[in-house]
């Protein structure tokens, strides 16, 4: 079995959890001689990076084409040779290679008739809890906490907020907003749910500011603080783990095992966000993960984009005991609800090891990728 055709697809779409902003993806479509088709996916988020990331992945085309997926460790390993000057410590290249190995993982398990997770083991979990994970839109605090109820009234067993997102929430800013928020949050979701609080990139606390905020927070017993000081400041994160009590959680916009590595080594991080869209795949969310699980630290995928990140994400978060949980965007969007025959739903709180299909077990709708395709 040969790869005959690389094809990346930026898309474009209108994100419901993200105030309807235009979101991007580059796509990739990979197919044998056998005709078996594979997707990935790079989470690019802008459009430059969107179009960037479709030439990486046109040019590195050669080290695709003529291969036998079954090599896709050997496949992965050349591209990140082939990088060694512009992707050193990650960029654009990783969103390349991220791509490319997902849909390679993707191939391999339909060649073999076999689940991804079967490809890497097999589940250790039963099951998963599901939270949401949304931003806060809205400018009335009540309105807000009443929109968190009814996400969770489907069941799910807890709420990650975002603050200094598009919309009105304003959050992020003010001392007193902020912990009046936390606090009627906490009320109306009840004592049992899970509750995180994820810093946007908007937001820029020094570390004196994180501590009186983050110890505010504490007193309605959130479950972690995500990103208050953002991807790197050890000493900083030292110091807010001292004084703080609920998780510290950061690592989302690591490339690749060696900056997992990096945050390792201080010691100040507790739950490492990640995303195989990002950090070179699946080949390179494994190897994070063993590190992280090693180091006996909780990881959590940041599957915040399409089904296809999602599918990889499930399979490697059930593979490892590094994951407690799994998140769901709220509101229902079309790179999840559009983009696959079947989109991932929890039961009552709950999502369950992905199914046996071969791959990563999803349909992929190409009417819906293409309507939402960028052409340059
Ligand atoms: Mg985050």
């Amino acid at each position: 079995m040969r790869i005959v055709k690389i094809e990346p697809i930026p898309v474009a779409y209108p994100e419901p959890n993200d105030f309807n902003a235009e979101r991007y993806l580059c796509l990739v479509k990979i197919t044998t001689d056998d005709g078996i088709v594979g997707w990935g996916e790079s989470i690019t988020q802008f459009k430059e990076a969107n179009a960037a990331t479709a030439a990486l992945i046109n040019g590195l085309a050669e080290f695709v084409i003529g291969k036998d997926p079954l090599d896709n460790g050997a496949i992965w390993r050349a591209i990140k040779e082939r990088y060694w000057w512009y992707g050193y410590r990650g960029g654009l290249a990783a969103y390349a290679l991220s791509a490319i190995d997902i849909a390679l993982w993707d191939i391999k398990g339909k060649a073999l008739n076999t689940s991804l997770l079967q490809l890497l083991g097999g589940a250790v979990h039963e099951k998963l809890p599901v939270i949401a994970s949304g931003h806060a839109h809205d400018e009335s605090i009540p309105k807000m906490a009443d929109q968190a109820q009814e996400w969770l009234s489907t069941g799910m067993q807890g709420m990650k907020v975002g603050f200094g997102k598009r919309g009105n929430a304003h959050l992020g800013y003010e001392h007193d907003r902020d912990v009046e928020y936390v606090k009627q949050m906490r009320n109306a979701i009840g004592p049992d749910k899970m509750l995180m609080i994820d810093m946007g990139y908007a937001i820029k606390w020094d570390v004196a500011t994180a501590v009186k905020r983050v110890q505010a927070f504490d007193e309605y017993n959130i479950d972690w603080i995500e990103e208050p000081l953002g991807a790197w400041d050890p000493e900083g994160y030292r110091t807010l783990r001292d004084k703080t009590k609920c998780l510290i959680a950061y690592g989302e916009r690591e490339w690749n095992v060696d900056g997992f590595d990096q945050i390792l080594a201080t010691g100040t991080c507790d739950v490492f966000g990640i995303d195989p869209g990002r950090a070179e795949g699946v080949t390179g969310f494994v190897k994070a993960v063993a590190r992280i699980e090693s180091h006996r630290r909780q990881a959590n995928a940041h599957a915040w984009s399409s089904a296809i990140v999602s599918a990889a994400s499930l399979a490697v978060s059930f593979s490892s005991l590094a994951f407690k949980l799994f998140e769901f965007k709220p509101l229902r969007n079309p790179m999840q609800h559009e983009l696959v025959s079947e989109p991932f739903e929890q039961k009552d709180g709950w999502i369950y090891p992905p199914s046996d299909k071969p791959g990563l077990g999803i349909e992929i709708n190409e009417d819906v990728v293409n309507r939402y395709r960028q052409n340059f």
